[in-house]
């Protein structure tokens, strides 16, 4: 360790206002999931039991619609009204990327946070951090990128903006939520056991779904590297005490570079907070003096979010603009969609209009 003149760093750690975000966004998403129960239950009795409406936050949980709907949007101008909630939610969190790096995995996924606190039990457990050897990390890692860009491909590639329309407009695509609702409702066996398999890997491995194979992180992994704002260190206050690679999530090895370049940093602001010299580690845009203060990235992360859906709540376009009629329709024909392609042939005495709206 080099001796310098250590100026102790008494800044204070902004760990706990991440922990309490990612406990807001959690308990957010649980009484989403226990609104939309109440809306499937409704749906279920066929109509008979309370209507509970359908909360549109649930479509943050349709990564794959929602990028089909920005395509949409870039290709058309216009948002879809199919899953409009969840075209803001994406963007939000793709903006939130590409201000503070891959924020949203530690800052607001529930998955990541799930992700994080089983890892710590797993680290409490066995009382040490499990690595995995850098030449399967690699290729681990390349996981997500291929899945990201299979969908990638499918939906760029083979896809024009009438293609996506009809797909967006299918009854596959408008239930697409209540499918994977009843996927964990209705959980077969050999999903419990893949999810089981994926638990055990991440008490064993940090991280290990959001580090190998989820393709929302790759896509915001891309758009972090696009970040202006990079952590830095000043390698001539640093003493080598490896104390930021040493908490570094993402075995990003802090203390051996300038600046932090890689699209698995999160953003966490952990090795920061675990500095022991002031002035040392810091975020900072690139090219630029001014060191952005812990705190922004707090009121940053969770401000972009809001800003974002807030402007497809006040624009009036968070809700779809489906009849519960509709649903209760789609319901009865649940089974069949996905072997369905249009509303045609989902009941013979009834059908839509393009606009979604019921025909009989
Ligand atoms: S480099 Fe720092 S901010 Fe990035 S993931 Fe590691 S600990 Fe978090
Ligand atoms: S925590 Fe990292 S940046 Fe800070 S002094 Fe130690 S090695 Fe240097």
């Amino acid at each position: 360790m080099r001796k310098v003149n250590i100026i102790k760093n008494r800044e204070k750690s902004v760990q706990k206002y991440r922990f309490t975000l990612q406990i807001i966004f959690s308990l957010l998403c649980l009484w989403i999931g226990v609104e939309f129960f109440l809306f499937a239950r409704y749906l279920e009795s066929g109509g008979t039991a309370t209507f509970y409406q359908r909360p549109p936050g649930v479509e943050g949980f349709l990564p794959i619609s929602s990028l089909m709907s920005v395509y949409y949007f870039f290709l058309t101008g216009s948002v879809h009204e199919v899953h409009p909630a969840g075209f803001f939610i994406f963007i939000g969190i793709v903006a939130v990327s590409f201000v503070f790096g891959k924020s949203f995995c530690s800052w607001l996924c529930p998955i990541g946070f799930l992700s994080e606190l089983v890892a710590d039990f797993g680290e409490k457990l066995f009382g040490r951090k499990i690595r995995i050897p850098k030449f399967l990390d690699y290729p681990l890692r390349s996981l997500k990128y291929l899945i990201l860009a299979f969908f990638s491909y499918s939906i760029f590639m083979g896809m024009d903006a009438l293609t996506l329309k009809l797909f967006l407009d299918s009854p596959y695509n408008i239930i697409a939520d209540l499918k994977l609702y009843y996927f964990f409702a209705d959980i077969s066996r050999f999903s419990i056991i893949v999810l089981s398999v994926l638990l055990v890997l991440s008490i064993l491995i940090r991280n290990f779904w959001c580090r190998f194979l989820c393709p929302y992180g790759a896509l915001l992994g891309i758009f972090s590297l696009l970040s202006p704002n990079k952590i830095k260190r000043n390698v001539s206050s640093c003493i080598d005490c490896g104390l930021c690679a040493k908490v570094c999530p993402s075995s990003i090895k802090v203390d051996k570079v300038n600046i932090v370049i890689s699209d698995e940093c999160t953003t966490c602001m952990s090795c920061v907070d675990a500095c022991p010299v002031t002035d040392t580690l810091f975020l900072q845009p690139i090219k630029m003096k001014t060191v952005i203060n812990k705190k922004i990235v707090t009121y940053g992360v969770i401000g972009i979010f809001i800003v974002i859906t807030a402007i497809g709540i006040f624009t009036g376009k968070w809700q779809n603009n489906l009849t519960r009629e509709e649903y209760l329709l789609l319901y009865k024909n649940l089974d069949r969609i996905g072997h369905v392609s249009n509303y045609d042939e989902i009941e013979s005495d009834t059908t839509f209009t393009n606009n979604n709206t019921l025909k009989r």
